[in-house]
């Protein structure tokens, strides 16, 4: 059986990916390999981050393996706060901050454009693969809801009524940014 390193310490990400690729293959956590290390994220790039994960765990584990990191993207703030997300409004990686951090930047502002996007890089041995997830909507003016994490209270999905907060997690996850990336990496995984 194929066997692939999911560099993440986020349990949730672990059990959603190990959900889409079924028995086939086999994940394994960085507890898992004995690794406790906090990979600085130091890219400017959220393909930037997801490969340096990946490099770490090949490099000094020689292990195929894949890693991910996500940003939301608002139109009228040039992408901001992008791959920066987790500590827009400092380094305590505070929702209700950056949430409200945005809604500050966004006052008066008409354009309310916004996508979160998820990126993978896989190393398969040894060459890099990347895959992309995302989902476009809106930042509301006034949170609602309370599922979900991060900036799901102020952000509607396209084609929605309500916040992913509102919505709860199982619907969120058909369509979100990370489903639609983890389908295309598992796929891909799937093929080979
Ligand atoms: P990560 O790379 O998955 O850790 O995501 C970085 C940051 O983006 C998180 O700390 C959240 O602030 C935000 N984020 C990522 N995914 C979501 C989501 O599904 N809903 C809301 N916020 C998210």
């Amino acid at each position: 059986m194929k066997k692939f390193v999911f560099a993440t310490n986020n349990a949730h990400k672990l059990e959603e990916v190990k959900d889409i690729l079924g028995n086939k293959i086999e994940v394994l956590s960085m507890g898992d390999i004995n690794c406790h290390a906090d990979i600085p994220e130091t890219a400017d790039t959220l393909a930037g981050n997801a490969l340096i994960k990946a490099r770490y765990i090949y490099e000094h584990y020689h292990m195929d393996c894949f890693a991910d990191d996500t940003g939301l993207e608002v139109e009228a703030l040039n992408g901001a706060p992008g791959v920066y997300s987790a500590r827009y409004a400092g380094d305590a990686h505070n929702s209700e901050a950056n949430m409200k951090k945005l809604l500050q930047e966004l006052e008066g502002v008409e354009n309310r454009k916004a996508q979160f996007r998820t990126v993978f890089a896989l190393i398969l041995d040894g060459k890099e693969h990347l895959f992309e997830g995302i989902v476009k909507g809106e930042i509301v003016k006034v949170r609602k809801g309370t599922s979900g994490f991060g900036y799901d209270p102020i952000f509607v999905p396209e084609g929605y009524s309500q916040t992913f907060a509102e919505m709860g997690n199982a619907e969120k996850n058909k369509i979100s940014h990370r489903a639609k990336a983890t389908q295309k990496l598992c796929k891909f995984l799937k093929s080979i």
